[in-house]
């Protein structure tokens, strides 16, 4: 019997938008290159988007693909942690942001419980996670995915 875990090809959806978001962000990919147990497959290029439902400066998003041995909780406490190190306050709801770190797809896993949920519920509807993913994964996002959120506007940096 062994105890090791089975890789998991996990995705993680990177975003700023307070400071040097775009400096933030590139530091964030290589935090999330150095967790333990885990491996950086794939990043996507550098994005800039417009808030959503929320104000301050436009934001810069990427999207990672990491293969780990953490297990779900274990990658988002890890992800919370780096945000941390990045300063990130939560003031209130959708409020700028030094680092927001989200936990897109874990495997075909799929996990509701009230601290994660995966996939994650507002991905479906924010072109600056879907078009960054499917330049790294596009078989995980639908092409009626990404033309329902064609109006958003994202430019590649
Ligand atoms: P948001 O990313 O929605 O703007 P936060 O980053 O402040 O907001 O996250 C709020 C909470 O969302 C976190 O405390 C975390 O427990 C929860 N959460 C639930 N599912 C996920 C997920 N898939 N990825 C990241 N956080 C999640
Ligand atoms: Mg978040």
């Amino acid at each position: 019997m062994s105890l090791a875990r089975a890789p998991v090809l996990a995705y993680v959806g990177i975003g700023g938008n307070l400071g040097d978001a775009r400096a933030t962000v590139e530091r964030a990919i290589e935090a999330l290159a150095q967790l333990p147990g885990s491996r950086r497959v794939a990043c996507s290029s550098l994005y800039g988007s417009a808030p959503v439902d929320a104000g301050g400066p436009d934001y810069v998003n990427a999207v990672a693909a990491l293969e780990t041995t953490l297990t779900a909780p274990a990658l988002l406490a890890a992800l919370q942690r780096i945000e941390q190190a990045e300063g990130r306050e939560r003031p209130y709801r959708n409020a700028p942001r030094t680092l927001d770190l989200d936990l897109l797809l874990y495997g075909d896993g799929r996990i509701d419980s009230p601290a994660l949920v995966v996939p994650h519920p507002r991905m479906q509807q924010r072109a600056f996670v879907l078009q960054p993913l499917a330049e790294i994964a596009p078989a995980r996002v639908p092409a009626a995915a990404l033309a329902a959120v064609a109006d958003q506007a994202i430019r590649r940096l």
